[in-house]
């Protein structure tokens, strides 16, 4: 079983290389903004508890993430694995996720590190705002979201190298280079 957490901050491509990563080895992905946000399509009760962290650019507490994947992956009947898009984003969150896996005889195979800098975020993610009206792509919330980032995601970096599942990818340039470094680091953790 291949489980792969995707790590970047807002606006990094976890998204578009997530995407390319099911092409190659298909895996599932799950994206908790996705599934937060299909909620709030659905306008559930959940949804609505979740639009107004999403809105303030603020995270859903950790508790109630925790449960919504581990429901998610309940759902997953078979697969190959699984890259996890958007989580962890704290602390608790990893080990939790470390849990939940171990619960279904499984571990996180690697962490991949999208390093952009911020002035790139800030442009992808407004070019991105103006492209598809998500509610948090606005400079403000923007803002926001680059401080939780820092405080609340980033240590999760050092997290990872302690247990040498860190892995650096340089995350902008031609998306075909970015994914092929990302390839390479899979395909070395799965021998
Ligand atoms: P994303 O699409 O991954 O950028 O997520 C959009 C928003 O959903 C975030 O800014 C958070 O408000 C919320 N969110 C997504 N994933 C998580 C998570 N793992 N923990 C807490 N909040 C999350």
């Amino acid at each position: 079983m291949l489980n792969i957490v995707i790590f970047g901050a807002p606006g990094s491509g976890k998204g578009t290389q997530s995407e390319r990563i099911v092409e190659k080895y298909g895996v599932t992905h799950i994206s908790t903004g996705d599934v937060l946000r299909a909620e709030i399509k659905k306008g559930t009760e959940l949804g609505q508890t979740a639009q107004g962290y999403i809105e303030q650019g603020q995270l859903i507490p950790d508790s109630l993430m925790i449960n919504i994947l581990g429901c998610v992956l309940d759902s997953i009947k078979e697969s190959k694995g699984v890259i996890f898009d958007g989580f962890p984003r704290t602390i608790p969150q990893a080990e939790a996720l470390d849990k939940l896996l171990a619960e279904r005889g499984q571990k996180v195979t690697v962490m991949i590190d999208l390093e952009v800098p911020e002035q790139i975020l800030i442009a992808r993610l407004i070019n991105r705002g103006k492209q598809t009206g998500r509610a948090d792509d606005n400079e403000e919330t923007i803002k926001k979201r680059l401080q939780v980032y820092h405080t609340q995601t980033y240590p999760l970096i050092e997290w990872y190298k302690e247990k040498n599942k860190h892995y650096a990818v340089k995350g902008y340039g031609e998306l075909d280079d970015i994914l092929t470094d990302i390839c390479a680091i899979i395909d070395t953790a799965q021998k």
